[in-house]
């Protein structure tokens, strides 16, 4: 039996998860979810008064005539979010409203220590440091939680990071210790499935059925979201596409096999293809490649093309035969090569799929690239903000 409070807390969610979908008014809510009118003005006033929502003006009146109902907007700025990621070279701090708009935000290099409690202790002392210019700029939210998305194995129920190529530590008990220094709630994730979080946050709940993300940067990452949920397995080891063989025989791949698809389809696979091609490749930025292609650089647009395009169309068909997803979004720093490549990976799929069904997935480029692995980290927390689940841990 599910008890009145319950009930009560559903619907409050309910609701909250309507504003924050658009602009309403309590008669729309109530058309909307089947909820009578006095119910749904006494949970209206209640997240008006927790701050979460507030009355934005009046909107046109009904055909019937009448009052002009009272719009409800979500109040997203009403607490922020921290949010955390980093890699061998880079860490990231963001602070991040409740619906992902990054306020403020900092990069700068990292060394990684072999004791994992100094490399976070330099992060949270980075995380109060913002906080601190939050404030000075007259910033007095409060800060409610805090995601860390992490390359690597990651037990994201424990909060511990298991294992990663990147890093020395292994089971570094990395939510609980962060949670000692900055008392609020830590959620830790894997990297590529944070990303995933990003294109759901601001979807908003229009991908109902299944979602596969492919980010492309130095490697490949891959999330898959059904129904709304991001898809972690049995063991929070899912989905990881990136080592899965696309060529028995081809390039050796940094995990010992051979024809990864990393191997083939990263901006590392694609700087090494290059390099092969002419010597004078080596040693330069991928940004520093991408203005040659843009200078006309013919070896490089054909290695772009024809070999880092044409191994991510054939990866891609694999992910479309397994999922089947109404859209799979390919994020990362190579989406900056532009539409002339989205186009080219399309064509790729398009010659290799034979059925109609798998040819209906939607494939493009994402428009969220931009900070993706910090923004992942907050996206985490504002997904489990507005999920019955985690709502309450966040929130209270
Ligand atoms: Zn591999």
């Amino acid at each position: 039996m599910i008890s009145k409070n319950d009930m009560k807390e559903r619907n409050r969610m309910s609701i909250l998860k309507t504003i924050r979908r658009g602009v309403c008014s309590r008669a729309d809510i109530s058309a909307t979810l089947g909820l009578s009118k006095p119910a749904v003005s006494a949970l209206v006033d209640e997240l008006i008064k927790e701050g979460l929502v507030y009355e934005t003006g009046r909107g046109d009146s009904t055909e019937a005539g009448g009052k002009k109902p009272i719009l409800l907007d979500f109040h997203a700025n009403v607490s922020m979010i921290a949010a955390v990621s980093f890699n061998n070279k880079h860490y990231e701090v963001a602070l991040v409203d409740l619906v992902g708009d990054v306020k403020f935000y900092v990069k700068k290099e990292i060394r990684i220590s072999d004791d994992y409690r100094q490399t976070i202790d330099l992060i949270v002392q980075e995380i109060r440091d913002l906080i601190q210019v939050a404030r000075e700029q007259g910033h007095q939210q409060p800060v409610i939680a805090c995601g860390v998305a992490i390359r690597g194995l990651v037990d994201t129920k424990m909060g511990i990071m298991r294992y990663s190529s990147a890093m020395p530590w292994k089971d570094a008990p990395i939510g609980d210790y962060m949670e000692q220094s900055l008392d609020i709630p830590i959620f830790l994730e894997n990297d590529a499935r944070a990303g995933t979080y990003v294109e759901l946050l601001n979807s908003n709940g229009t991908y109902g059925n299944s979602l596969v993300c492919v980010s492309v940067g130095l490697g490949i990452g891959t999330g898959v979201a059904i129904g709304n949920e991001v898809y972690r397995g049995a063991f929070d080891g899912a989905v990881n596409l990136a080592h899965a063989t696309i060529d028995h025989d081809g390039p050796l791949c940094r995990c010992g096999n051979r024809g990864c698809w990393e191997a083939l389809a990263s901006i590392t696979a694609f700087s090494e293809e290059l390099v092969r091609r002419d010597g004078k490749y080596a040693d330069l930025e991928f940004s520093e490649i991408l203005n040659l292609y843009h200078e006309g650089d013919a070896v490089v647009a054909d290695v772009l093309f024809n070999y880092t395009g044409y191994w991510l169309g054939v990866g891609i068909t694999n992910i479309l035969h397994t999922f089947n997803p109404e859209v799979l979004i390919i994020q990362g720093e190579l989406t900056s090569v532009g539409p002339e490549l989205e186009r080219k990976i399309i064509e790729v799929v398009h010659q290799r799929v034979k059925s109609a069904v798998t040819k209906r997935s939607v494939i493009r480029f994402s428009e969220h690239s931009e900070k993706l692995q910090v923004r992942g980290a907050a996206a985490v927390i504002s997904q489990y903000f507005f999920s019955d689940s985690h709502h309450r841990l966040i929130w209270k």
